[in-house]
């Protein structure tokens, strides 16, 4: 069985001052300028600690928010680039002056590691903000566009990229900093202004993003923060004036986002769930990809919507592997995320757990069976924890192995040939992300070419949404778009051309009047240009009737 830690926190941790009581008591919420009619508490779902309160933001005030968004929009696009981008540095200073306090708060409201809270959080923005503060000047530059039409020599022509106006972005709570400030930090990038909606339960991770902000010294309206429910305040800025949507979260919401959004006809980026496999052939180091196997589906307790939820292994190496996994997920202690000595912390709250857990049931019923874990936990009092379960005698036709787990979860399966596995990644609605563990780069590439998925790696998991520099997004129902990379960045601008005649005092030969003239002149060109040879051209000509060929 997994180790429950019940150590206390840290001296050090202890002897921080506990956080305000209310994210508005203390000083106005960041960017909440109307009065909020309502506040709800935010508690930490390791200890029930209460963690400060947050406004619920009602429909006319987030149309409010977005007006003030759209007002602040011109003049924040009007900065040029790399001014834009010195507020951007400005707000990775801050986050590196207060990187434990952002790590708690973190930590405290979401239930994972605080470990995890740095690595996965703050580390990976202050590399997206230094990645895109060296790129976007190339990215988002004008391109000027080879013309070898004829008729058109006179003309030159160019891209370029104006921002889409004010952004809507609706996040989740398992990634409560990294995922809406990485969308923020592109769109500003870019001259739009945003409006976010945090996750209910990360309300004052979102609060606190709009400080960073504020404290940079970004002008009033730029960056907007409504919190406040899915089903109101997220719907009022999905029915809202915003110019695209970018939304991570279930497919479910997921789904209605994009019919909202279509009514307007308003483009949505939809990051949705994933249930990602994970292909462990004969020749893999077994040790390692054991290790992969158990962080890949136990970090921040499952809720990834990258983690490993189903791992087939190749026969022969089945039961070695199964020991080692259960072997190393036993000795994972799960515990209060601010210890720094535990490996899990808790759920995001107990609903979550009792979700999870049922789907554990129904897997048992169905004929698998836990060799470790498949319970819920109680190492803190009241706390929201479950223990890491690996599961076997599993099938492909169960809803383990089919519907996002969203927890702890392994189960693990057999499999006899490379084609099968394949088949069997690829036998899902979802198509997030995948791994192949193998010595043979060779065949493992062979195998993560054919899984369709936006990412797939070799001989580890899980760690291509911290690179700025790679497109992350799903096929199938695991979403639309792209974040990160310059595919992610071109989601928040418009790609224009302009284009513009030398000759400005010349009639073009293909305006007003037609004529019989005008006609054969073009079919004689259109001969001669787009034939395979210039004698082929001539012929054509000579030999053409009155189809011109
Ligand atoms: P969720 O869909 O319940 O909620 C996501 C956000 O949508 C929240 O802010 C919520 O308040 C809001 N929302 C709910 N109803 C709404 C409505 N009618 N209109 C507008 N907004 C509404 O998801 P969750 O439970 O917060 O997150 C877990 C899910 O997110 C998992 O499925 C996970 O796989 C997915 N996820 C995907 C990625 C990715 O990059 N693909 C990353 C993280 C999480």
């Amino acid at each position: 069985m997994p180790t429950v830690t019940t150590k206390k926190p840290t001296k050090k941790a202890a002897q921080k001052k506990p956080a305000p009581k209310s994210a508005t008591a203390k000083k106005p919420a960041a960017r909440a300028h109307a009065p909020a009619r309502t506040e709800r508490i935010s508690t930490n779902p390791a200890t029930g600690e209460d963690l400060g309160s947050y406004p619920v933001f009602t429909p006319d005030e987030v149309r409010a928010a977005i007006a003030r968004a759209r007002a602040a929009q011109p003049r924040w696009a009007a900065f040029p680039l790399a001014k834009r981008i010195e507020f951007m540095k400005r707000v990775k200073r801050d986050i590196l002056n207060h990187m434990g306090d952002l790590a708690e708060l973190i930590s405290k409201e979401s239930g994972k590691p605080r470990v995890e809270a740095h690595n996965a959080e703050i580390i990976l923005i202050c590399d997206l903000i230094d990645y895109f503060s060296k790129e976007a000047p190339k990215l988002l530059a004008d391109e000027k566009l080879p013309m070898p039409q004829v008729a058109f020599k006179t003309k030159s022509t160019k891209l370029f990229y104006a921002p889409l106006g004010v952004i809507g972005i609706i996040s989740p709570w398992n990634w409560p900093f990294a995922i809406p400030m990485s969308e923020i930090i592109m769109a500003l990038i870019c001259g739009n202004t945003v409006v976010l909606k945090p996750a209910e339960p990360t309300s004052l991770c979102g609060l606190r993003i709009g400080e960073l902000f504020d404290r940079a010294g970004v002008p009033e309206g730029v960056v907007e923060v409504v919190s406040g429910s899915g089903s109101t305040t997220g719907q009022a800025l999905v029915e809202g004036d915003v110019d695209k949507v970018v939304f991570t979260g279930s497919v479910e919401v997921g789904r209605h986002i994009m019919e909202t959004a279509a009514k307007r006809l308003c483009p949505a980026v939809l990051e949705l769930g994933g249930k990602d496999p994970m292909i462990i052939c004969e020749d893999a180091y077994l040790n390692a990809a054991a290790e992969a196997a158990v962080w890949g589906a136990f970090f921040n307790q499952g809720q990834v919507c990258a983690s490993v939820e189903r791992v087939y292994v190749h026969e022969t190496v089945y039961d070695e592997f199964v020991d080692l996994v259960v072997e190393k997920a036993g000795k994972l202690r799960v515990g209060n995320p601010m210890d720094p000595d535990v490996d899990l912390g808790s759920m995001i709250n107990h609903a979550q757990v009792k979700t999870v857990h049922a789907q554990v049931q129904r897997a048992l019923k169905a004929g698998a069976r836990v060799l470790t874990g498949g319970e819920p936990v109680e190492p803190v009092k009241g706390g929201a924890f479950y223990s890491p379960t690996v599961m076997v005698d599993v099938r492909q036709d169960m809803e383990i192995m089919q519907e996002e787990t969203f927890g702890p979860v392994l189960p693990i399966m057999k499999f006899t040939t490379d084609e099968e596995a394949v088949a069997l990644a690829n036998d899902s609605r979802f198509g997030l992300s995948a791994s192949v563990f193998s010595k043979n780069l060779k065949r493992a590439e062979l195998i993560a070419r054919q899984i369709r998925t936006g990412a797939v790696s070799i001989n580890d998991c899980c760690y291509t949404y911290g690179l700025p520099q790679a497109p992350w997004g799903g096929e199938k129902e695991s979403g639309v778009g792209r974040t990160h990379s310059r595919f992610g960045l071109y989601e928040f601008v418009s790609i224009r051309s302009l284009g513009t005649e030398m000759l400005g005092q010349v009639k073009r030969p293909y305006w007003y009047p037609y004529s019989q003239g005008t006609y054969e002149m073009l079919q004689k060109a259109t001969s001669l240009l787009y034939s395979d040879s210039p004698l082929e051209g001539v012929l054509r000509i000579l030999g053409s009737g009155k189809n011109g060929g």
